[in-house]
């Protein structure tokens, strides 16, 4: 399984993206966060998806299924999910909470996923969604993805892991865990309920290892960081790599 970061970033967003980076990544002026699986699968498709997608020469005629986090605009526009399905050669499922408050978009499939059902997505691909920590009204759920015994776990937005969320990852032994790291690295940041911080994760982290969740060779990346809450990505990524943590960035490739 691969993924393919296409942005990264909480919603306080670089002004130079309009300008100076329009046409291209950089580690600090990240867009809104997405990726891509196999060629095939999008998860998320927020502010800057379009603009993502041309800078990552992604071949949106070869999606097939986008999967939604949450509602919030950083993760979900419809006009981004008419976009992919008018390229996209098949028609498009669009996987969502299943109580998620959502109208009708023409030409695709809304699909609606129950806590903590695992869903056959074809191509050996299944996915499941599990509670996360988030605003509510925004229907947030965690994903899992499995692709011939490599399990990936996509967690943005949210603080913590929530019961029966954890319950659910014990013994996993993910390949890739990708996390919330909207705060930086200092306590005391009142989103607390919502997003994590370094330290939250720090603290975590021997609990997710002694749970089976991840183990010393699961790839752990933070991502949906805020610029204005952490340092330049560089500094972010020397500070982190003690922890045995790497921090994603907009265009990063990763395979397990
Ligand atoms: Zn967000
Ligand atoms: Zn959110």
């Amino acid at each position: 399984m691969e993924i393919l970061f296409l942005g990264t970033c909480a919603c306080d967003y670089s002004p130079k993206l309009k300008d100076q980076f329009k046409d291209k990544f950089d580690f600090d002026a990240r867009r809104s966060s997405s990726a891509l699986i196999n060629e095939n699968i999008v998860i998320d498709c927020g502010d800057h998806f379009q603009d993502e997608a041309r800078i990552a020469g992604v071949d949106l005629s070869k999606v097939t299924d986008i999967l939604i986090t949450h509602l919030h605009g950083d993760h979900f526009r419809v006009k981004n999910v008419e976009y992919i399905a008018s390229k996209a050669k098949r028609g498009v499922r669009l996987w969502v909470r299943e109580d998620a408050r959502l109208d009708e978009i023409e030409g695709v499939e809304i699909m609606r996923m129950k806590d903590g059902v695992t869903y056959d997505m074809g191509g050996n691909v299944s996915v499941t969604g599990l509670k996360a920590n988030h605003d509510e009204i925004a229907f947030p759920q965690h994903l899992v993805l499995e692709q011939d015994g490599k399990k990936l776990l996509y967690a943005l937005d949210g603080a913590w892991f929530l019961h029966s969320t954890y319950y659910w990852l014990k013994n996993k032994n993910l390949d890739l865990a990708v996390l919330d790291a909207t705060c930086g690295d200092y306590v005391g940041d009142y989103r607390m309920g919502e997003h994590n911080s370094i330290p939250m994760i720090r603290l975590m982290l021997p609990s997710l290892k002694k749970w089976g969740t991840v183990n010393d060779d699961t790839k752990i990346y933070l991502s949906h960081l805020a610029p204005s809450l952490h340092k330049p990505h560089a500094e972010t990524a020397a500070i982190v790599e003690k922890d045995g943590l790497k921090v994603a960035y907009d265009g990063l490739k990763v395979s397990i």
